[in-house]
């Protein structure tokens, strides 16, 4: 068997629930699971690496607070609870820019554990799986992250950047060659980049996928939600091929789509 996660980054607050209906309808509608990266408390004015303001706000938003927490839109909240096959992980606290890409484990500490709040606050259970903005963590993140979190997912795992206390373990998953490992009781998942983006030209998004199923046991593909529209219209040749990848994934013989969760339980294999 092979496995697949699909994991969507930075649904926020402010995240139009059309947009979600709009691209994971058909998975919804297939049983595939769906796992939200969701941003518990979104900075208003979060900008990119580059200083553009971030692609998931709205354009020329302007905002009257600093940040908003999921709990203010209990539409949004009551959409996700209502539609079980979306899985609700943790994105950060604010999204600021390199949130945990600096922090020491006092400031990990701190924003996991308010990100974790404003979740259960908006009325979510506690979240099993962790994502850090734009895939960065110190040292001191990804040990605070394994200590709070069954699953972290990321882009890849750099040396330079690991627990002392962890670099047996990583060189042995180097040794093998394998893009995931377990530290403790916590999955880490690395991922091949971003493949449904709307920065690769369409035609070549599913081949790459099917390319990637196929060689590897599990497979983690990261999406934006926010990236299949356009000044708010849809983006239709690239929802187009998020559609064809729903279609490619549930008939596919011997593909199986799970959440974060499943991994968390110990019950799936990372080779
Ligand atoms: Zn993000």
């Amino acid at each position: 068997m092979r496995y697949v996660i699909l994991r969507d980054d930075d649904t926020h607050a402010l995240t139009p629930i059309s947009s979600l209906e709009r691209l994971y309808r058909p998975f919804l509608d297939r049983g595939l699971s769906v796992n939200l990266s969701v941003i518990p408390e979104v900075r208003l004015d979060a900008r990119r690496p580059d200083g553009r303001i971030e692609g998931f706000l709205p354009e020329g938003h302007r905002p009257q607070a600093a940040t908003r927490r999921m709990e203010e839109n209990p539409d949004l909240v009551a959409y996700l609870q209502a539609n079980p096959g979306y899985h609700v992980v943790q994105h950060g606290c604010f999204h600021d820019c390199f949130e945990f890409d600096q922090v020491d484990a006092a400031a990990a500490a701190r924003l996991m554990d308010q990100g974790g709040r404003r979740l259960r606050e908006a009325g979510f259970e506690r979240p099993h799986t962790f994502v850090a903005p734009h895939d960065r963590f110190s040292r001191a993140g990804l040990a605070a992250a394994a200590q709070r979190f069954e699953v972290v997912s990321t882009g890849w795992f750099e040396w330079g950047r690991q627990p002392r206390a962890w670099l047996p373990h990583y060189a042995w998953k180097k040794a093998r060659r394998v893009p995931h490992w377990r530290v403790g009781g916590t999955a880490l998942l690395s991922h091949p980049g971003c493949l449904l983006s709307r920065n690769r030209p369409v035609a070549s998004i599913l081949p790459a996928i099917r390319s990637q199923v196929e060689a590897q046991g599990l497979t983690v593909l990261v999406t934006h939600w926010w990236e299949y529209f356009e000044a708010g219209e849809p983006v239709i040749p690239f929802i187009d091929v998020l559609h064809e990848t729903a279609a490619y994934l549930a008939n596919t013989p011997g593909v199986r789509v799970i959440s974060f969760g499943e991994l968390a339980g110990g019950a799936v294999s990372l080779d």
